[in-house]
């Protein structure tokens, strides 16, 4: 307990460091682009600066929400875990085996390493108890660990739920977990992830409009000769800086665009996960075609789509299955 919170106080530096940079930057753009981009039109000066403040008012926004909302926790929701009615036909109690004892091996056993994809910690060897196996048969899965078992963590005593996964950072098991991320000193998880995307896209919107508009500051003096206009090196540090983020981060949206659409967290790009039913399949069951895998993060109503509000579909412990695909490799 105290080592969690020992990192989570020491991961509030990268979160500092990521608050003072972005108000660097936008200092810069108010002493260096904007009085010169002004004097070249009000009405171009006042399109860049709403450009400029609008999404850096999003991007603090959507950051925000990232570094203080719990990511997801079954342990919160276990009244709801235990209490799910089985309300997809085909899926079973997780073991088909009541009595059967549940070994985990740290190390010989792969699945106790993979299932805790972002956990370093390692369980000793340990069989689950009665009442831990009588837990795991009130939750409705379709993923089980490699060897067919039902999936469980025992740092937390909780039954996993599909697309759960322990974070040894935060110290918590993540509903639809997809990464611990050290700028955010937080999981990206169910209650998360629109706002890690949103968070993304603005950023990127807002270091190309910085790159921008301090280019266009360097464009005046340049084609203008305007001797008048001092160059510093300061705002082409920012310019530099702004450019080479938006690169950086046009290339990492790009994938977790990817990701979405696809229905795939990042811990499941590259560690598939093990359907009860498909064994042997790489199908993925959660994926529902590219439009209601964006609903199911973003909702249905598409003014939530642009602000970091709760607006995900389901309670990230059960997720729809595909049917069609599921069709396909279970017979
Ligand atoms: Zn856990
Ligand atoms: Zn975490």
């Amino acid at each position: 307990m105290f080592r969690h919170k020992l990192y989570k106080a020491l991961g509030t530096i990268p979160v500092f460091f990521t608050l003072g940079l972005l108000i660097w930057s936008l200092c810069g753009y108010f002493k260096f682009a904007a009085p010169y981009i002004f004097e070249r039109g009000t009405v171009l000066g006042t399109f860049w600066t709403i450009m400029v403040v609008g999404s850096f008012t999003m991007l603090l926004w959507s950051y925000a929400v990232c570094v203080a909302r719990n990511p997801g926790n079954p342990s919160l929701r276990r009244n709801t875990v235990f209490s799910h009615g089985g309300s997809t036909p085909f899926i079973r109690v997780a073991s088909n085996n009541p009595e059967s004892t549940i070994r985990q091996r740290s190390n010989s056993d792969a699945d106790s390493n993979s299932d805790d994809a972002d956990d370093s910690d390692s369980d000793n060897e340990t069989t689950l108890t009665e009442e831990q196996l009588r837990q795991t048969q009130l939750i409705h899965t379709v993923t089980v660990k490699e060897n067919g078992e039902p999936r469980f963590c025992l740092k937390c005593n909780v039954p996993k739920p599909d697309r759960t996964h322990h974070c040894s950072a935060c110290g918590i098991c993540v509903l639809k977990m997809d990464h611990h991320c050290p700028w955010l000193n937080n999981c990206v998880g169910f209650n998360t992830q629109k706002a890690f995307l949103l968070f993304l896209a603005y950023a990127v919107l807002y270091t190309l409009c910085i790159a921008i508009t301090i280019l266009v500051y360097y464009a005046i003096h340049l084609m203008y000769l305007d001797i008048t206009i001092p160059l510093y090196i300061e705002p082409l540090f920012i310019m530099m800086l702004a450019g080479s983020f938006s690169v950086c981060l046009i290339g990492f949206g790009g994938f977790h665009v990817y990701l979405l659409l696809n229905n795939i967290t990042t811990i499941e790009s590259y560690e598939s996960n093990k359907f009860r039913y498909a064994q042997g399949s790489s199908a993925n069951l959660f994926d529902l075609g590219c439009k209601r895998n964006f609903q199911q993060v973003f909702g249905n109503s598409w003014p939530h789509w642009f602000v970091p509000t709760r607006t995900s579909l389901g309670d990230g412990v059960k997720y729809p299955i595909n049917f069609e695909a599921y069709n396909l490799t279970v017979h």
